[in-house]
C-alpha cells in the first residue's frame, strides 16, 4: 500500500490523480490533500477519500474545516503547506500545484525524505515550474536525499519510459513532441487578434488555464525543454522539439546506435499519472486505446512562426546556464510568464504581448548564479516586477 499526498488536488491533474487513487483502493491510500481555493470541491474529496490531513491557503477556510471535520489535521497558508509536506507521512508526493508556488513544497518533501522518516520517497512531479526555476538545486538535493523524481508531464513520462531497460546508455538526442496548440500555423496577423477564449481551447488536452495558455504561446514547450534538461542531465542542444498535431507520440529518445524509442498512446493524462504511481508496474486505466488503422497517419513538423520564439528563449537561457552556471534566466522567463499569462487571462494584455514582453524581460535580465531558495525567489520577484513595468502595470 502506497501512501499518497496530492498537492493541488482540486486542479486538472489533482482531480485525475484522485480518480486513479479511487480506482486502486488496495494499492493506494490517500493521506493528504492540498489546494488553494475551491473548498467545496475539497469537502467532496475529503468525504470520498478520508485523508488524514489537508492544507488550504486561507485561515478562514481552515477554521471552518476544523469545525466541520474534527478528526482531520488542517494546515494553512504557505508555511502550513510546507509543514504538511514535512510532517505528514507519505510514500509518494504528487506535486500538481501550478507555478513556482510548487517549488517550496517539493523542497520540503525532499528534506523530509532525507531524514529517513520515509524510505524510498517518490516525488511524482507535474509541477514543471519546480525544475524550471530550481532544476540544478532540486535534482542535486533529491539525489543527496535518495528521493526519486518521477515526471508526470506526458512528454517527460514518455522519455522516462523510453529510458527503461537502457541504464548506462548515453542519450544521443531527445525529441520532445508538441501539439502546436490552437494557433499552429497562424500568421503574425492572425495572432494579433486571438482572444482569451481562443487560447483556452486546446485541440488535444483539457488542462488548467495557465498551462493551456502556455501551450498556445509554446512557452510550455520551452519550459519542458528546461524540465527535460534537468531531469535527464542532457545539454539543451540535444533536445529537439517536433510539432506533432495528433499528440499520439508523446516523445522519443535516440541512442548512440541509431535506435529511437518512442512512447505512444491516446492523449490522456491518466496514463502518465498512473505510471508515476505504479512504476515499474503498470496498472489498468480508463484511457482510450489507439487504433493505428483509423489514425492512418501521424504528422511531424518543424516548429515555425511567432511561437517558435518561445522555444528560442528557453534555449537561450539554458545555453547561458550551461556555459556559465548562471541559472537565473530560466527563473526570469518563468516568473515573467506567470504574471503575463494572468494579465492575458484578465483581459489586460494581448496574446502577443506575452511573447514580446518575455523577450524584453530576458534582454534586460542580468543573469546570475543562484545558490538556494532565497536567490530563486528573489530572481522570480524581480522578473515579475520587470514584466509588469514593460506592460505599464
Ligand atoms: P490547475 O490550475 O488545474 O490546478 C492547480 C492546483 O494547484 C489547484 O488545486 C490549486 O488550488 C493549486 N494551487 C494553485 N496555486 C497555488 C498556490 N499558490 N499555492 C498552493 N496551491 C496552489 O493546474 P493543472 O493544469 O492541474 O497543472 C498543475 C501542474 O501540472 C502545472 O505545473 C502544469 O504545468 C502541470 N501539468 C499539467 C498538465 C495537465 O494536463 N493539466 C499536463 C502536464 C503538466
Ligand atoms: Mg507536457
Amino acid at each position: 500500500m502506497k501512501r499518497i499526498a496530492v498537492f493541488g488536488s482540486t486542479g486538472s491533474i489533482g482531480t485525475q490523480a484522485l480518480s486513479i487513487i479511487k480506482s486502486n483502493p488496495r494499492r493506494l491510500k490517500l493521506v493528504l490533500l492540498t489546494c488553494r481555493s475551491r473548498i467545496d470541491m475539497l469537502r467532496r474529496q475529503i468525504e470520498a477519500l478520508r485523508p488524514e490531513a489537508v492544507a488550504v491557503e486561507r485561515e478562514d477556510d481552515a477554521i471552518e474545516l476544523r469545525r466541520e471535520y474534527p478528526g482531520l489535521r488542517i494546515y494553512c497558508g504557505r508555511d502550513g503547506l510546507n509543514e504538511a509536506a514535512q510532517t505528514v507521512e507519505y510514500d509518494v508526493m504528487l506535486n500538481a500545484i501550478v507555478g513556482i508556488a510548487g517549488l517550496e513544497p517539493t523542497l520540503a518533501a525532499i528534506a523530509a525524505g532525507g531524514t529517513g522518516k520515509t524510505s524510498n520517497l517518490v516525488i511524482a512531479l507535474a509541477n514543471k515550474e519546480t525544475l524550471v526555476t530550481g532544476g540544478r538545486f532540486v535534482m542535486s538535493a533529491a539525489a543527496d536525499a535518495g528521493v526519486a523524481i518521477v515526471p508526470v508531464d506526458s512528454e517527460h513520462s514518455a522519455i522516462f519510459q523510453c529510458l527503461m531497460g537502457n541504464d548506462g546508455n548515453a542519450i544521443k538526442r531527445i525529441m520532445l513532441t508538441a501539439s502546436g496548440g490552437p494557433f499552429r500555423g497562424y500568421s503574425l496577423e492572425q495572432l494579433k487578434s486571438v482572444t482569451v477564449g481562443d487560447a483556452l481551447i486546446h485541440p488535444n488536452w483539457k488542462m488548467g488555464r495557465k498551462i493551456t495558455v502556455d501551450s498556445a504561446t509554446m512557452v510550455n514547450k520551452g519550459l519542458e525543454i528546461i524540465e527535460a534538461k534537468w531531469l535527464y542531465g542532457v545539454e539543451a542542444s540535444r533536445i529537439e522539439v517536433v510539432v506533432h498535431p495528433q499528440s499520439i507520440v508523446h516523445s522519443l529518445v535516440e541512442y548512440e546506435d541509431g535506435a529511437v524509442m518512442a512512447q505512444l498512446g491516446f492523449p490522456d493524462m491518466l496514463v502518465p499519472i498512473s505510471y508515476a504511481f505504479s512504476h515499474p508496474e503498470r496498472w489498468a486505466t480508463d484511457a482510450r486505446n489507439i487504433n493505428l488503422i483509423t489514425l492512418r497517419s501521424l504528422q511531424f513538423d518543424e516548429p515555425a512562426g511567432e511561437t517558435r520564439r518561445s522555444l528560442d528563449m528557453a534555449y537561450r537561457v539554458m545555453r547561458e546556464s550551461e556555459e556559465s552556471g548562471r541559472d537565473s534566466g530560466a527563473i526570469a522567463l518563468n516568473g515573467a510568464n506567470e504574471v503575463l499569462v494572468q494579465l492575458f487571462l484578465d483581459g489586460k494584455i494581448t496574446f502577443l504581448d506575452i511573447i514580446n514582453t518575455l523577450e524584453r524581460v530576458l534582454d534586460r535580465h542580468n543573469s546570475r548564479m543562484v545558490k538556494g531558495i532565497g536567490d530563486i525567489l528573489e530572481a522570480d520577484r524581480q522578473a515579475r516586477e520587470s514584466a509588469l513595468s514593460f506592460v505599464g502595470r
